[in-house]
């Protein structure tokens, strides 16, 4: 599949199509186009380790779990992973959302809503153990770890990137890589981006996500809590095993030191018990905790020339309502359906048009996500008396109204269908 030459004294590589980015979109994206029969190179700065079988914590692959809505679910059923991934993954059987010294809360039941479960909670690393074992198993996919994607140039006909090995001491190993299209799935802060001159819409919540891994006196039985807080909104979702949780905790920039460092495991515990009271029982124990600073950045376009976006380069959100990943993964589904087309009718794979009209496609989901999860983080984080009283009466209302429960749970915790 690969074509080496040499172009200015460095191999080129020539790729039917290319990935900036093997994190969770890279990679499953690149098993989605070859599913549908197209080629991809994945290129990625972290260097995978060769032996999956105990993979650490990279990057993408963290110590973060996520909630997977179903059609995601159906999408790893379709690429045939899901039989392996759910070795490591749980349902959510409900919801229950409250806040802290409010009387209002509200309960969201799959079997009521005529569901088998809202989604499923994975943990990131065995999400990546999975992809990156697929990935490499399969003859469509070639994937390049360990290289950073430093150049990025475009003419009528390819994109160019050039890559420096992270790994080389000697800042001349590197390669070029020439494509008809780039899709830039480098996270947050893409290079791909800034290197096109996109810019984005920014803004900082002034706030981190705390995430750790708790073990309860209580089974977690499938359950799942949305907490909101005056320091900000607490989620807990159940994780394999009966008391193991996942914690994912939002708390005001700078404040986070508190609780980071296994000396603070005590204080972590105690804090957690006070904001979230006793349903899920004591909270026993505590594992390592990671702090995540949040903003949501908003691409200003997402399809420039014949390179586009895609996951977090495009649009991160706030993980209040666990809807990042799950968008992508749809803007993915669609990228791919257009792309598998453009191949069978023997067109262009980076045609501008094509690209631009695959990017308005998506903006009215992507609008909508990115709304819902602003306006949870601002109306539950305002302490005005009024605005109080409307969410008791508004989370009131939802226990009592159908409609309403439908709606949220559609949305709530990544479940849109
Ligand atoms: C605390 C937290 C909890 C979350 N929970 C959920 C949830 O429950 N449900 C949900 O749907 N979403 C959730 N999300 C969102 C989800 O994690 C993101 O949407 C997802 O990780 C985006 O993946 P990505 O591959 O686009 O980006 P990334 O994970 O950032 O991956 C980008 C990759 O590109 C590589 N890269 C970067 N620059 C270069 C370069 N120059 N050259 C080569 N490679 C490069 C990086 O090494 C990395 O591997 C959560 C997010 C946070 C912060």
């Amino acid at each position: 599949m690969l074509n080496f030459t040499t172009n200015e004294n460095l191999p080129l590589i020539k790729a039917p199509s290319l990935i900036v980015g093997g994190g969770m979109v890279g990679l499953t994206l690149a098993l989605m186009l070859a599913k549908k029969g197209l080629p991809v190179i994945i290129l990625e700065a972290v260097k995978y380790p060769e032996n999956t079988e105990s993979t650490p914590y990279y990057s993408s692959f963290d110590a973060r779990n996520t909630a997977l809505s179903r059609r995601t679910v159906q999408i790893f059923t379709d690429l045939g992973l899901w039989s392996v991934l759910q070795e490591f993954a749980t349902p959510i059987l409900q919801i229950h959302i409250s806040e802290q010294g409010s009387f209002g809360k509200a309960r969201l039941d799959a079997t009521q809503e005529g569901l088998e479960s809202f989604g499923q909670v994975i943990e990131n690393a065995w999400l990546g153990r999975v992809l990156l074992s697929q990935v490499r198993a399969n003859q469509l996919i070639t994937l390049i770890d360990g290289v950073n994607v430093t150049e990025l140039t475009q003419d009528h006909e390819f994109v160019t990137i050039n890559a420096v090995k992270t790994t080389s001491e000697d800042a001349s190993d590197s390669f070029n890589v020439k494509s008809p299209i780039l899709i830039a799935a480098d996270g947050r802060d893409s290079f791909c981006r800034r290197a096109l001159g996109v810019g984005v819409d920014e803004h900082d919540y002034g706030q981190v996500a705390l995430v750790t891994t708790v073990q309860t006196s209580v089974l977690h039985e499938q359950q799942a809590f949305e907490r909101f807080s005056p320091q900000g909104p607490l989620a807990l979702l159940p994780l394999c095993g009966e008391n193991r949780r996942s914690i994912v905790w939002t708390v005001p920039t700078g404040t986070e030191q508190e609780w980071l460092g296994d000396a603070n495991d005590a204080r972590f515990l105690d804090a957690l018990q006070v904001t979230f009271g006793n349903r899920a029982g004591r909270f026993e124990k505590t594992g390592k905790r990671f702090a995540y600073p949040l903003s949501q950045v908003l691409a200003q376009r997402q399809a420039i020339g014949r390179v586009v976006l895609m996951g977090n380069a495009a649009h991160t959100l706030h993980p209040v309502a666990g809807q990042g990943f799950n968008l992508c993964i749809r803007d993915a589904q669609v990228l791919t359906n257009t792309l598998a087309v453009q191949a069978e009718q023997g067109d262009d794979l980076g045609d501008h048009t094509m690209l631009t009209n695959y990017e308005k496609s998506r903006l009215t989901d992507q609008k909508r996500v990115i709304r819902f999860c602003d306006s949870i983080v601002r109306g539950f984080t305002h302490s005005n008396p009024l605005l109080k009283l409307a969410r008791n009466t508004g989370l009131l209302a939802f226990d009592v109204f159908p409609g309403a429960k439908q709606m949220v749970a559609n949305y709530a915790m990544g479940l849109k269908v």
